[in-house]
């Protein structure tokens, strides 16, 4: 079925293609070419990110991460349940124990609670995640983090150019990881980027980034020739990739702009009617910013909220529910010992996430809106 309204689509700003076209012709299209460093300069001006390498997807980004903390038999990886499956493939793939956290009751974010029921000595690396790009509270995993020598690392992958207690998200954690997926706010069909923020960890990212070799450093003049010193794989995007993301960056600030307003008229209407009638809305800490990845809402029951996406398909409009927590996968339940996770359990059943894309028309905004509060009321 297609729908009039969709959940996401794709925003091209239209000098992507110009763009591709120079990196063409300026000869090269493998990675780390003339776009992949202004990309990565981009970042590391504008935020202020010590390194940042892209990667060919998110997915990458964290398995890099997870390749740089050098996990051996044994060590614990903290990490949400209600997550994507690649911020937790990333560790199990090099052998971690994953302790899976609930979310707070009032938010999908992980919970610090939860952070402390399980940190131990064998605990290597906490991640957070910043859900819908609202900031976890982090100023206390970070205390505990230096107390016990672990590693924070944000997923970041919903959180471009939002803030916490006013410091950009992905530039906190030791290590970050963000996504261009097309889902994203600013895109290049599949891509990533690792930023890493502890300088311990910039020369060895170089070299897994590089598959092994210390490549980076012979460009640098550094050393005589180029060999094989560490493992590695191949996480560089090409140039094609990079040039298109370029194009996007240069739009951020409109991007941003945009996307920002569609969640406030979102939030505003339903704020209206939300208390009478036990809907609840994304709760805003004091210490987060919006940057309008999506808008959701969560409804009393998952049957209520088969009956509002049925509801608003038949007026051709997609609302999707989101993450189905990892704790109890198919792939997992059986591995898990723990206590039951209530509250990534909720948001699994009960979260809905409705259409919010820069090219989201008013109009369009208004009928989603007409049409869901037709049904809460
Ligand atoms: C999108 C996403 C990823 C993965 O990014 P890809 O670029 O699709 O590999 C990881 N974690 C979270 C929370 C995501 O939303």
């Amino acid at each position: 079925m297609t729908y009039k309204i969709p959940f996401n689509k794709p925003y091209i700003i239209g000098s992507e293609i110009d763009y591709i076209k120079d990196a063409v012709e300026r000869g090269q299209l493998s990675g780390n070419g003339y776009y992949t460093k202004k990309c990565q300069s981009y970042f590391e001006d504008r935020y202020g990110f010590k390194k940042c390498l892209l990667t060919h997807s998110g997915t990458a980004a964290l398995e890099m991460a997870a390749l740089l903390l050098n996990i051996q038999s044994g060590d614990e990886v903290i990490l949400p349940s209600y997550t994507f499956v690649s911020t937790a493939n990333a560790f199990i793939l090099r052998g971690a124990k994953l302790r899976f956290a609930d979310s707070e009751a009032d938010h999908p974010n992980i919970s610090v609670e939860e952070i402390e029921r399980l940190v131990n000595d064998k605990t290597k690396a906490i991640v957070v995640v910043h859900y819908a790009g609202h900031a976890v509270d982090l100023d206390p995993i970070l205390k505990l983090c230096n107390e016990k020598g672990v590693i924070l690392i944000e997923d970041a992958a919903h959180a471009i150019d939002s803030t916490y207690k006013g410091r950009w998200l992905g530039g906190i954690g030791h290590l970050s990881a963000f996504s261009f997926h097309e889902t994203k706010n600013i895109i290049s069909g599949e891509g990533g980027m690792l930023v890493i923020n502890d300088e311990r960890f910039i020369e060895r990212s170089e070299i897994l980034w590089e598959k092994g070799t210390n490549r980076r450093a012979f460009e640098r003049g550094e050393v005589a020739k180029y060999e094989w010193v560490d493992v590695g794989s191949s996480y560089l995007p090409s140039e094609l990739t990079a040039a298109f993301l370029f194009a996007q960056l240069e739009h951020i600030e409109d991007i941003q702009k945009r996307r920002v307003e569609i969640w406030k008229n979102y939030h505003e209407a339903f704020s209206l009617i939300s208390e009478n009638y036990n809907f609840k809305l994304p709760v805003l800490k004091d210490y987060a910013s919006v940057n309008g990845h999506f808008y959701y809402i969560v409804c009393q029951t998952t049957d209520i909220r088969k009956k509002l996406i049925d509801c608003l398909k038949n007026h051709g409009i997609m609302a999707v529910f989101h993450y189905q927590a990892l704790h109890s996968s198919p792939y997992f339940s059986d591995k898990y010992i723990g206590p039951n996770l209530p509250n990534a359990i909720h948001f699994t059943e009960c979260l809905l996430r409705l259409p919010s894309y820069y090219g989201l028309s008013g109009e369009d905004q208004d009928e989603v809106i007409d049409e869901a509060i037709k049904f809460i009321i």
